[in-house]
């Protein structure tokens, strides 16, 4: 026991001397160099990987993991010790300091290397970087993206959040917005949203993917998100009534932009057989209209995958132009069309026992543009579903439950081209051939007269 502890001491003692001498010297701005881009990822949580803490969180810029504070003992500055790290960035307040001697790097905006450190982390705009996105950047590897139109990694937990963050991202008035201001001083939920979305629209990203697991993570210990039957529409929705409870301003915004009015005349029977009908009438707001479509099984016969029924998009939309459909007791007209017009396909029966795989299949045929009573409209967005074949027990694929995956279609004006992101893969698709697949949100913008 004495032996140990003489030898604990004398380590100890070794130890103070290095600090001693280490905290001594002149910081040596040469660290920089010891700077490794490639290992730096500020999409996950912010938390010290050894205390677990979220506060005073430093990135060590050398190895890329986190560590609290800066004071003698504290994670980041034995870090900076035993593994010979020195350059640090507060993920707070996004300063510089060189460790252990705990001094500030200074006038960090003249080193580009600092600046574009800082920028990954949190991306800023001016108006005139608006006026020329999308464009052609490239990341640390010198891959090519197009800045907006960018993948994410785990496609398995969160696909039906990257698809829904595309569309709010792909929204002019709001995405603008969210990339003008600063949202420091706000809730957390707005901040770390607008984060999200700065960072979908950067042309300096380091990665051109990025992960939101810890932002969804988030959302649902904080915010009370309840994963379960989440999907594109119902995440879309969510956000939209969260973000018009966090901020006045983007809920000015959102209503102008995005909200539609539906007017809904019930006709109801008169108690009295051969009396007249009675009628109410009701102005109904929507954030997303529901296209209903035409009853279909894929469990009766002569519905195969290659005989799948088709409709087009314009009959979809004729139960909402004041006619009477004499199948049904109501009228329905849209009374005020926004500039940003979102359809959802109601394919889930999610009372069905396998609502993936009973789905209805049908195919809903439409250009890249569609008229909507007065209005011209120009297809901006379209969220497919597609499916992922789950094992059964035996392991077979054949018969075994499917699982949702969706994928997010983004119209390029700029280049006139779709981009399709699946995961991380980004890839142009033929407009004529996008209603293939199985729609289920779709984005369309007015056009202007
Ligand atoms: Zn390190």
């Amino acid at each position: 026991m004495e032996i140990g502890n003489k030898r604990r001491d004398s380590e100890d003692g070794q130890k103070q001397e290095v600090v001693k001498r280490v905290k001594s010297q002149e910081p040596n701005y040469a660290y920089l160099e010891t700077v490794i881009r490639e290992k730096l990822d500020f999409d996950s949580e912010k938390i010290c990987c050894v205390t677990l803490s979220s506060l005073n969180v430093y990135c060590c810029l050398v190895c890329g993991h986190y560590y609290q504070g800066r004071h003698e003992k504290s994670p980041a500055f034995i870090h900076s010790i035993n593994e010979n790290h020195h350059v640090f960035l507060n993920l707070t307040n996004l300063k510089f300091y060189i460790l252990p001697q705990n001094i500030q790097i200074l006038h960090e905006d003249k080193v580009q290397l600092l600046n574009g450190i800082k920028y990954a982390l949190y991306p800023t705009y001016s108006v005139k970087d608006l006026q020329s996105f999308p464009k052609q950047c490239f990341d640390l590897s010198n891959r090519a993206y197009l800045n907006g139109f960018i993948g994410f990694t785990n496609t398995t937990t969160y696909d039906y959040a990257h698809s829904a963050l595309l569309l709010i991202s792909h929204m002019k008035p709001l995405r603008d917005y969210f990339l003008l201001n600063n949202f420091d001083n706000q809730g957390e939920f707005i901040k770390r949203l607008s984060i999200c979305i700065k960072k979908i629209w950067s042309p300096k990203l380091f990665k051109h993917y990025l992960s939101v697991d810890d932002f969804v993570t988030y959302l649902k210990v904080k915010e009370g998100l309840n994963l379960r039957l989440v999907d594109p529409r119902v995440f879309l929705l969510w956000l939209f009534n969260r973000i018009c409870s966090s901020s006045k301003q983007l809920k000015s915004i959102s209503n102008k932009s995005c909200k539609g009015k539906v007017k809904i005349v019930e006709i109801g029977k008169d108690p009295k057989d051969d009396g007249p009908a009675t009628t109410k009438i009701n102005v109904k707001p929507f954030w997303v209209l529901t296209l209903t479509l035409p009853e279909f099984s894929p469990f009766k016969d002569g519905n195969t995958v290659d005989n799948l029924p088709q409709i087009n998009i314009s009959q979809l939309l004729s139960k909402f132009s004041d006619i009477r459909d004499p199948s049904a007791n109501n009228i329905f007209k849209l009374t005020h069309l926004p500039q940003f017009l979102i359809f959802h396909f109601n394919r889930f029966d999610h009372s069905s026992e396998h609502p993936v795989k009973s789905r209805n299949q049908t195919i809903v045929e439409f250009s890249g543009e569609l008229k909507v009573l007065y209005a011209n409209y120009r297809l901006k967005a379209n969220v497919i579903h597609t499916v992922i074949k789950l094992p059964s027990t035996d392991g077979n694929t054949s018969d075994g439950d499917e699982r949702s995956h969706w994928v997010t279609q983004l119209y390029d004006g700029k280049n006139d081209k779709w981009i399709e992101i699946d995961g991380i893969n980004t890839t142009e698709r033929e407009a004529e051939l996008l209603f293939l697949g199985e729609t289920f949100i779709q984005v369309w913008e007015k056009q202007e007269p």
